[in-house]
């Protein structure tokens, strides 16, 4: 790990891993051990290892498979459902299934054709979803707390991309954890300092059984032209993605934002489904079922 400048046995690294994520989770005041955990499980190494490193450290931690009906060409959906139960099963583990296609006729992909953003931003309506049925599911069945695997690389193109455009909105809220308020769970992500490279060899390391391949639906997409830029920037510089991440921690608990947290809108209950929003009437995700 050029980054740390560090190397660690297979036998060490997987002492390493989740005695890091227990640190992150206490230094970020994510969650208590006596605090029901509800983990969003794509399918993928990153959320499965997080499932994985909260058993391992002690927690209560059900899973939430949200399938999104995205099937075209490889059978994507079914086949990262099936490593998510997979999981489950082989550990005795919990794991709530919500099906999208049955729940609101519709699958992802034609959601996202039938909005009016088109194709080419499939990832925002499928954010959208994913969002609001995680929450629906954190609410109706009483956990305290929302785990999303997002790693390193994640969050570090989500801010670069946010940071291109100054969206300040978006900067005030991006974090390790994003408190709870009335009818929304809170939301952490333990996985937040490791490189991607990093859970994929824990993964491995784990013999974790997990989706190889990206959701077609990904291609092109924006979040993946910032990761190949952050690699980019990465692979002359070791340890720029972990200090542009950290430090913009840093520098918003320094107050660099206060100001914005004090115009940040009102939230009403949606009429429709009941979870807070700021828009006039329905919340967007209603809307856009609505449409
Ligand atoms: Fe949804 Fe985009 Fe993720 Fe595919 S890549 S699952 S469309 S958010
Ligand atoms: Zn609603």
């Amino acid at each position: 790990m050029r980054q740390h400048n560090m190397a660690l046995c297979k036998e060490h690294y997987l002492e390493w891993v989740p005695v890091q994520t227990a640190r992150f989770i206490k230094k970020y005041e994510m969650f208590t051990p006596e605090e029901k955990i509800l983990v969003a499980v794509s399918g993928g190494k990153d959320s499965l290892s997080l499932w994985d490193i909260l058993q391992r450290l002690g927690y209560k931690a059900d899973g939430l498979y949200i399938c999104l009906g995205i099937d075209e060409g490889i059978h994507y959906s079914a086949e990262s459902q099936h490593m998510a139960e997979n999981f489950a099963n082989e550990r005795g583990l919990k794991l709530h299934v919500v099906d999208i296609q049955k729940e609101y006729k519709e699958a992802i992909p034609a959601l996202t054709l039938k909005s009016r953003r088109g194709r080419g931003k499939d990832c925002s309506i499928c954010g959208l979803v994913k969002r609001h049925e995680m929450n629906r599911i954190a609410r109706d069945f009483g956990y305290d707390v929302l785990a999303t695997g997002h790693n390193l690389d994640d969050e570090a193109a989500i801010l670069f991309g946010n940071t291109l455009i100054w969206a300040g909105e978006y900067l005030l809220r991006q974090g390790p954890v994003l408190s709870e308020k009335p009818g929304l769970a809170r939301k952490v992500k333990p996985l937040c300092r490791f490189y991607e490279r990093e859970m994929l060899a824990y993964a491995l390391l784990r013999g974790i059984e997990y989706i190889y391949d990206e959701c077609p639906l990904s291609v092109g997409s924006t979040s993946i032209y910032y990761k190949e830029m952050l690699n980019r920037i990465e692979n002359d510089r070791p340890g720029a993605k972990l200090t542009f991440y950290i430090n913009f921690l840093e520098a918003r608990k320094n107050g660099l934002f206060t100001d914005r947290e004090e115009i940040q809108a009102e939230l009403h209950p949606c009429p429709i489904c009941g979870q807070p929003t700021s828009a006039a009437s329905i919340c967007s995700f209603c809307r856009m079922v609505k449409k």
